[in-house]
């Protein structure tokens, strides 16, 4: 057998069960479902509210920094195309593209350039009176930024309820409101997890709980060490528009979405959780109104902490960490979303395994 339970081509995969209904849930019950097996995903609070409600939600591949881990999130960025037209509605999109000047997050501007030039990745650097022509309401424009035109972002929390419901719609079942406390094994094998509505079984559970997976693995004796790191954003009310890119500035990142709202965040980073969140979401807005000219009636409208599931390494785990068990935890999971959801439903239902996946196998931690 393999760890896919898969043989001869045949699928012995009927049932699968996701824990958690943030984006990597959602996107994976969508493809599982569709594929026509019986999908349940179990949810112990609400959907998308864990790291997903708290994401900045940028989606790029300039934060790639290897080329196995730039390549799987290029080939996201294409999925998430495919992914939005399957959908009646579409995903909560917004292809806005980055300007990013920031050297303290990429080292060396040209360097960065060059680098991702080398990878065909479409950017180039762009000089003052381009960025002002861009950004017309910068008080101070830099001298040069790096363009990424086909970067953007995705509403977190409308996305991934988009895709459940297309889950749904697909057969797959939701249940909110228990947890998973452990994982249950026969043998070697996961065969489900115990909740408070009793044992629920399937031929295979996904983890897609975020900062909670490394307890569930802890329990069947693996090691999927996740830091849960805090960041925190402010949101302000809506407003006429100010902002047209994603802004990757030294000190604050920001957009605006599609209702007007400006997102900002100080730090990709993490740090220590904030002792008051609307005090310095609060400061944010204070910053993000001295960087902006016509910016003096833009009002903080609510603070965010998030915890972003990070394995140890910084990189993405994802695969099968024992016979019956697939392991999806990563940061950047708004970015990866959609490659994950479809590659896990083929490693799963057709026991392939996917090339751009194998740097980022669970197993190294082991
Ligand atoms: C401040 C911040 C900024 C970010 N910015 C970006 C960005 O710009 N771009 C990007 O790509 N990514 C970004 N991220 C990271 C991204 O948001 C996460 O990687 C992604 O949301 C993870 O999704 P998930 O579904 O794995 O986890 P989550 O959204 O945390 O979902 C896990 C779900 O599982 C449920 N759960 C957990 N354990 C159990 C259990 N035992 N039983 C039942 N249910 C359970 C939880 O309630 C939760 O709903 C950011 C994150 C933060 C916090």
């Amino acid at each position: 057998m393999t760890q896919g339970n898969q043989t001869n081509g045949e699928t012995l995969v009927s049932s699968v069960l996701i824990v958690g209904a943030g984006i990597i849930g959602a996107v994976t019950a969508y493809h599982l479902a569709r594929r026509g097996v019986a999908v349940t995903v179990v949810e112990r609070g609400k959907p998308a509210a864990g790291a997903t409600a708290a994401s900045f939600a940028w989606i790029n591949a300039s934060a790639g920094r290897t080329k196995d881990y730039f390549d799987l999130r290029q080939r996201s960025l294409l999925e998430y195309r495919t992914l939005s037209a399957g959908l009646s509605g579409g995903l909560p999109l917004d292809w806005s593209g980055s300007l990013i000047w920031d050297e303290e997050e990429t080292g060396d501007l040209e360097d960065f350039a060059t680098r991702y030039s080398a990878w065909s990745y479409e950017s180039r650097i762009v000089g003052q009176d381009e960025v002002a022509r861009r950004e017309p309401a910068l008080q101070d424009v830099p001298q040069r930024a790096l363009l990424v035109p086909d970067e953007g972002s995705l509403h977190p929390v409308k996305g991934t309820l988009a895709l459940l419901e297309a889950a749904k719609a697909a057969g797959a079942r939701l249940v909110e409101g228990w947890t998973a406390a452990r994982l249950v094994t026969r043998g070697e094998q996961v065969v489900g997890v115990e909740t408070e509505g009793g044992e629920m079984t399937a031929d295979c559970v996904l983890l897609g709980s975020g900062v909670d997976t490394q307890r569930l693995c802890e329990g069947v004796g693996l090691t999927v060490p996740i830091e849960a790191s805090p960041g925190l954003l402010a949101h302000c009310k809506p407003h006429t528009r100010l902002i047209r890119h994603i802004l990757i500035t030294p000190g604050l990142h920001m957009r605006q979405d599609a209702e007007g709202r400006i997102v900002a965040g100080r730090t990709f980073g993490g740090g220590p959780a904030p002792n008051d969140r609307d005090v310095e979401g609060r400061r944010l807005v204070r910053d993000i109104k001295e960087r902006l000219k016509g910016a003096e009636g833009l009002e903080f409208e609510a603070a965010t902490v998030g915890y972003r599931p990070i394995p140890a390494d910084g990189y993405p785990a994802i695969g099968f960490a024992m016979p019956g068990l697939y392991v999806a935890a990563m940061h950047s999971g708004i970015t990866l979303a959609p490659a994950v959801g479809r590659f896990a439903a083929m490693e799963i239902l057709d026991g392939t395994r996917v090339s751009l996946l194998e740097p980022f196998r669970p197993g190294r931690f082991a």
